[in-house]
């Protein structure tokens, strides 16, 4: 089955600005958010697919990548994979900045949350037998006020995880597994044909080196099984949609020794109605008396940290845009803090009392509005068309 591109599926063209992208996608992911479409599986489709696409193209090398090789970039062998390494830190929960490797597998999980397996089946590879836990990904939406001061969440979620019965072995307490006749407990087999030797997989152990005689009637030998869990997320102050956290060995158990894998938790910010981000900074829109915007004053500002004070200078033009310093989204890794546009609208009144049209009446004459309806400068520069 052909892939969608990427663009289309995100509604942009290939000029895409960043910003541009980031808005296509929150627009998108708000619309089939499956906490939006519970029980919708092809809105849940459609969100994987939409998230798929703004993970390759919010990464300026897998953009490129994806501008010249098209999804041919991402299959096995491309640069896929990635993920992992590294290790780094202790905290369980640091910012995951790489994008996944693709092939999201669709079917799995079921069960409840937006919940699916990343990388395709864990892959197995070699190194001590055993197949590795699939990582995990979860979609988690938070407000922009969270964002803003960071925030804990409890999520919940079906993984699988190490049968307690049988602590993952598959094998019935008890009993235990046994070398495997076939293989004498490699795993593999040797087969010559003709001048040729081959290995392959044993096929009575299916590369595990070892069989059960009595399979655990807790995971019917499987070795791990579904089960509920719930973790806290501690997100913190500065993330935006897309931000990735990362919390290790949090994801399916493998089988047979294999790695448990990680968990991903794919943040996506609601949109405030009263705030809206550039970056690191904010944006909101105030209306103003069309008094306070000649005569100058005080106002009480709304900010995500409570409240601010904002002088209004004598004199000010509607659309003015002032800047309250450091009351934007802070930064992840500390540095200085985004600030806070806020551009003020004056507003006319629509109606007035007679009195108010009276002393308005008089300001005009005072002013000479009457005679002059157009501000001076104005009419100098429009002199020329009259
Ligand atoms: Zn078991
Ligand atoms: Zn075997």
């Amino acid at each position: 089955m052909a892939k969608e591109d990427f663009y289309e599926l995100l509604g942009v063209t290939k000029s895409a600005t960043a910003e541009e992208l980031k808005k296509a996608y929150r627009k998108q992911a708000v619309k089939f958010h499956p906490d939006k479409n519970p029980g919708n599986k092809q809105a849940e489709e459609k969100f994987k697919k939409v998230s798929e696409a703004y993970d390759v193209l919010n990464d300026a090398d897998k953009r490129a990548a994806y501008d010249q090789y098209g999804h041919a970039a991402f299959q096995n062998g491309g640069m896929g994979g990635g993920g992992g390494g590294g290790g780094g830190g202790h905290d369980p929960f640091d910012i995951f900045r790489d994008v996944f490797g693709q092939q999201g597998r669709g079917g799995g999980g079921g069960g409840g949350g937006i919940f699916d397996e990343m990388f395709g089946g864990g892959g197995g590879g070699g190194q001590g037998g055993g197949q590795d836990g699939a990582d995990l990904r979860y979609d988690l939406e938070i407000t922009l006020e969270e964002a803003a001061r960071g925030a804990q969440k409890d999520i919940s979620f079906r993984k699988n995880v190490s049968c307690e019965r049988c602590d993952g072995s598959g094998a019935e307490p008890g009993s235990k597994p046994v070398t495997c006749p076939t293989c004498r407990g490699a795993g593999q087999i040797r087969r010559s044909g003709g001048i040729i030797t081959f290995t392959q997989a044993c096929p009575t152990c299916h590369g595990q080196g070892s069989t059960i005689d009595k399979p655990c009637t807790g995971c019917r030998g499987e070795g791990r099984m579904p089960k509920t869990t719930k973790l806290n997320v501690k997100i913190p102050a500065g993330v935006d949609t897309g931000s990735r956290l990362r919390s290790a060995s949090n994801g399916e158990a493998g089988v047979g020794g294999g790695h448990t894998g990680d968990l991903y938790i794919v943040l996506s910010v609601k949109e405030h109605e009263l705030f809206e981000r550039h970056g690191d900074d904010l944006f909101c829109e105030i209306p103003i008396k069309f008094t306070l915007a000649t005569l100058g004053g005080t106002i009480e500002v709304p900010t995500l940290f409570g409240k601010g004070s904002l002088k209004i200078p004598t004199g000010t033009q509607s659309g003015t845009t002032f800047r309250l310093r450091e009351k934007g989204m802070p930064t992840l890794r500390g540095g200085r803090q985004g600030d806070q546009l806020v551009r003020v609208q004056v507003e006319v009144p629509k109606s007035l009392t007679d009195e108010q049209k009276e002393l308005l009446e008089q300001f005009a004459t005072i002013s000479g509005d009457a005679t002059e309806p157009t501000s001076k400068s104005f009419f100098d520069k429009a002199k020329k068309f009259f």
